[in-house]
């Protein structure tokens, strides 16, 4: 259980005496008293939101999860050089009169290293003069080579971070396996668009790969305990934050190494419980996303019938693009392709759902099959120039459409969940009641194994063997235990309900 900072305590019991008058009431309304005082008070709501316990975080790529810093570090230790001209990490020999020095040499020279991260991520991307759609998606191949071997420091990284912020569950996109099967099918001809889905669905050559990418997984998993000495007695912030993962599939490579990519996704959540879905990534508006786009959409859709189970796991970035970026005729149709083609169950941006013909009858149908939109509020302003009134936000809200909050790419966008909580609360109507259902939404969207927990996001109301429980409460039944114990997504709803109880404790 996380309790309040002593820094948080010491504000409160000033703040206490300074602004609440007339003696708040209780827990949850005591808190509801104090968020809103302090929300036009961008210091005390960040400590408010970095302690308010935060669901999970659905939409989050881990290469973009890292800083810029920790690259840095680690291509140091492991000899790499940089090129100073395109800012990529590169292999030994490095070469300092030729623009490559060793990333060691250069660790400490700040002239150097705030180039390096300015180039890692969208670090004052005003300045430059390319768009931030652009500084955007160039960073990732300039810090992947350093993530080589650390993909465990990467998860230490991430689950730390979401430790100390009260997260409970890290949802995480990661495409390990994926440069094999684009090479498997540019080696095979029978991954060819002609060739009979059918016929590929039990490939051996992507078997194989499943069973090594599983492989890479309990490597990657063991060096991040390992990295945050997760056995030892005293378990580090990050051991217990729960980690479930999505096959990522770089939608922008030809049509059959995009199918070999996706055949892996679905092998990998079929025999391996910790992958839990499938999303499709990079540019959407990239020439080769927008020409394949339907086609994918109609594969995706095709395979998940061959692999019964896996239909409630696929998440798609759908709708990350805006008028001007594409041609009006790629507007307002590739959320609903992705709903109705592919069986999209929830849905990364929707940015352009606006340009819908039907957009209402869209979102009306979204809210009523809960399907949930993954908001990336700082990532849209960054890429697409989508902020306030113009995001889509509101019109979710409007039409009962499930959201819940996200970072995309917490370490290129140099921010955290707690900065998209505080950015939602400072752009737009958001009540204490708000929090606790985008919070709770994190984990009852997620694609967690097991039943859930709750009747409802909103209430908190818990349902069935569980129903009038209250955890931290009265002793739970047998029923309530056994039911907790078989369903995880219910194990960790339960654990937010119980943090929730702490955190407003506080404000007692
Ligand atoms: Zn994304």
């Amino acid at each position: 259980m996380k309790l309040l900072r002593p820094f948080n305590l010491i504000i409160l019991t000033v703040a206490s005496a300074m602004f609440i008058t007339g003696g708040a009431a209780a827990g949850e309304a005591g808190a509801q008293a104090w968020f809103e005082q302090v929300k036009g008070e961008p210091t005390l709501l960040r400590g408010f939101l970095y302690d308010f316990p935060k669901g999970g975080d659905l939409h989050n790529h881990l290469d973009g999860a890292v800083y810029a810093e920790s690259y840095i570090r680690w291509a140091a230790e492991d000899g790499k050089c940089i090129d100073l001209e395109s800012f990529v990490i590169i292999s030994p020999p490095c070469n300092a009169e030729t623009g490559r020095p060793a990333v060691q040499d250069i660790r400490y020279d700040s002239s150097v290293v705030n180039r390096i991260i300015d180039a890692f991520s969208v670090r004052n991307y005003e300045r430059r003069p390319v768009s931030g759609h652009d500084q955007f998606f160039s960073t990732f191949r300039r810090f992947a080579p350093a993530g080589v071997l650390h993909e465990g420091d990467m998860l230490a990284e991430a689950s730390a971070r979401a430790a100390a912020q009260n997260i409970i569950y890290l949802e995480l996109m990661q495409s390990y396996g994926m440069a094999e099967a684009r090479r498997l099918a540019a080696d095979n001809k029978e991954f060819h668009v002609d060739t009979p889905l059918s016929r590929l669905i039990r490939h051996g050559g992507i078997e194989e790969l499943a069973a090594t990418t599983i492989k890479k997984l309990d490597r990657v998993e063991r060096q991040w305990r390992e990295t945050l000495s997760c056995d030892q007695a005293t378990v580090a912030p990050g051991c217990d934050v729960a980690i479930r993962y999505l096959a990522q599939v770089i939608r922008v490579f030809p049509p059959e190494q995009v199918l070999a990519q996706t055949l892996l996704a679905f092998h990998l959540i079929e025999k391996d419980p910790r992958y839990v879905g499938l999303n499709f990534v990079a540019p959407e508006d990239h020439p080769v996303a927008l020409r394949d786009y339907r086609r994918q959409m109609e594969m995706i859709g095709e395979l998940a019938g061959h692999f019964p189970g896996t239909e409630n796991g696929i998440t798609l970035h759908a709708g990350e693009v805006v008028m001007g970026l594409v041609p009006p005729e790629h507007l307002g149709w590739h959320i609903r392709a992705a709903i109705e083609v592919a069986g999209a169950r929830r849905i990364g941006h929707g940015i352009d759902i606006f340009y819908d013909t039907e957009a209402r009858q869209l979102m009306e149908r979204m809210a009523e099959q809960d399907i949930l939109v993954e908001i990336n509020l700082t990532s849209n302003d960054v890429i697409l120039g989508i902020k306030g009134d113009r995001h889509p936000l509101k019109a979710y809200r409007k039409y009962g459409v499930p959201i819940a909050l996200s970072t995309d790419d917490e370490g290129v966008s140099r921010i955290d969940l707690t900065h998209e909580y505080q950015r939602a609360v400072e752009t737009y109507e958001v009540s204490y009641a708000d929090l606790k259902y985008l919070s709770r939404n994190a984990l009852a969207y997620s694609f967690l194994e097991g039943r859930g927990l709750l009747e409802s996001t909103r209430t908190g109301k818990f349902a069935g063997e569980c129903e009038g429980a209250e955890p931290g409460g009265k002793p739970i039944s047998k029923s309530c235990r056994k039911f907790l114990a078989e369903n995880k997504k219910a194990e960790l709803q339960w654990e937010l309900e119980k943090r929730f109880k702490a955190f407003e404790m506080a404000y007692d």
